[in-house]
């Protein structure tokens, strides 16, 4: 972060100041936000900003809108709502993102107001970067702030465009996501244990590949343990499979095996003759999954092999949920790890990914873990050594 400025390096009093936040949260049908754990994470660099006495502009995405105008289901108001609620002061929501009324909107704010700009998305020019979508935004303001790591990996007008007009700054959150995810990659405390879960080796095999370049030990459950077993000989029966990824789960295989990484594989899986929550179960060897089931979670003696491992660690990364821990009858092995890391008071333990993070509040467990990334999918290309854009631009 030595080349980025973050809001400490500035002092923004009386200055106009277009904060990229990340409001995408959750909102029911009563139009009360369920969860606002985005919005408190953004509170920090808002609050100062505010102490500083500067012109607060947000903007924000929620969803995915058509980008043809505004949309009610996309709007920002219940958001605006919670939020003036969070901080105990008045939100303006503005109707248009840029343009004469909002600019009318921010000639009339006092030092220390708060506005916050309709769903950025409602315009379509935001998700291809528009170079004069980036300018009239820019020209609301006399700095830029990014806090939004949660859509650092999207080269928008709203995180990279901009971000060149105007002299630019980390928000608190981006800041901490970043340090904290680059710190454990460059200098992780060891043993450094790495555990990987989810549905598809597709989807984290760069993830995998890194992980073994910085772990000593990887622990793979979930979905995709099955293409591994399938690269080890095994018969997986209805199991979730990528036969066209076998090939690279063993060269991952063979890999921690130059590099003397400990990859560790499950054992015994709980097999199901449905995807169903009411579905006949059986706990079976990896050696003997009948060919009409299919492997929903890691086994218990798996669970513990496992749990063993990430009792010895220094520091852990978490992705991925070991089983379909949505369904009770699956959430076995996922909450034995949950437990594990949340036991292991010693370590540096983080969480990143959007169903892991799930899990971790599912079980209760969030607050006895060192870290829990906002960013879904920004932390994972983060961790996959790419650059992530919204970063970037911030650099000086
Ligand atoms: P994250 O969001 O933490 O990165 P993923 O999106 O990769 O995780 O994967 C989460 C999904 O994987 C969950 O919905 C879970 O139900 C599913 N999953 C885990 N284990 C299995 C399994 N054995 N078979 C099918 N799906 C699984
Ligand atoms: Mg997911």
């Amino acid at each position: 972060m030595a080349d980025i400025k973050t809001v400490d390096d500035a002092d923004f009093g009386g200055k106009r100041v277009l904060v990229r936040v990340d409001f995408n949260a959750p909102v029911d049908d009563a139009g009360t936000v369920t969860d606002d754990t985005r919005l408190r994470a953004a509170l920090p660099t808002i609050e100062k900003l505010v102490a500083d006495g500067a012109k607060v502009i947000l903007t924000s995405h929620r969803g995915r809108p058509a980008g043809e105008g505004f949309e009610e289901a996309f709007s920002l108001g219940p958001i605006a709502r919670r939020l003036q609620e969070l901080l105990g002061r008045d939100i303006v929501l503005t109707r248009d993102l840029v343009g004469p009324e909002v600019a009318e909107v921010v000639d009339a704010m006092a030092d220390g107001d708060i506005v916050l700009l309709e769903n950025i998305r409602f315009d379509k020019r935001e998700k291809k970067n528009d170079p004069a979508f980036a300018r009239a935004l820019a020209d609301l303001a006399d700095a830029y702030v990014n806090d939004a790591f949660g859509t650092a990996h999207r080269a928008h007008a709203s995180t990279a465009g901009v971000a060149a007009l105007l002299p630019a700054y980390a928000g608190y959150l981006m800041e901490r996501e970043v340090a904290t995810l680059t710190g454990m990659l460059d200098e992780p405390k060891r043993p450094f244990v790495a555990i990987l879960g989810g549905s598809k080796v597709s989807d984290k095999i760069k993830v995998i590949d890194a992980l073994l370049d910085k772990a000593d030990t990887l622990i793979i459950g979930g979905g995709m343990c099955f293409t591994f077993l399938l690269a080890q000989g095994k018969a997986v029966g209805a199991s979730l499979k990528e036969e066209d990824w076998v090939e690279r789960a063993a060269a991952m295989i063979e890999k921690a095996r130059e590099r003397g990484v400990t990859l560790l594989l499950p054992t015994d899986v709980v097999a199901a003759d449905a995807f169903s929550n009411d579905a006949r179960t059986a706990i079976v060897s990896v050696d003997e999954i009948p060919a009409d089931m299919m492997g929903l979670d890691i086994g218990p003696e798996t669970a513990a092999a496992y749990a063993q491992a990430i009792g010895e660690a220094a520091s852990v990364f978490w992705n991925g949920p070991m089983g379909v821990f949505e369904m009770p009858s699956f959430e076995a092995g996922t909450r034995t790890v949950a437990e594990a890391v949340a036991a292991n008071e010693a370590a540096d333990t983080i969480i990143g990914g959007g169903d892991s993070v799930a899990a971790v509040n599912k079980f209760d467990l969030a607050d006895a873990m060192t870290f829990i990334s906002t960013g879904g999918g920004a932390s994972m290309e983060l961790v996959q050594g790419e650059a992530l854009p919204g970063v970037e631009a911030l650099r000086a």
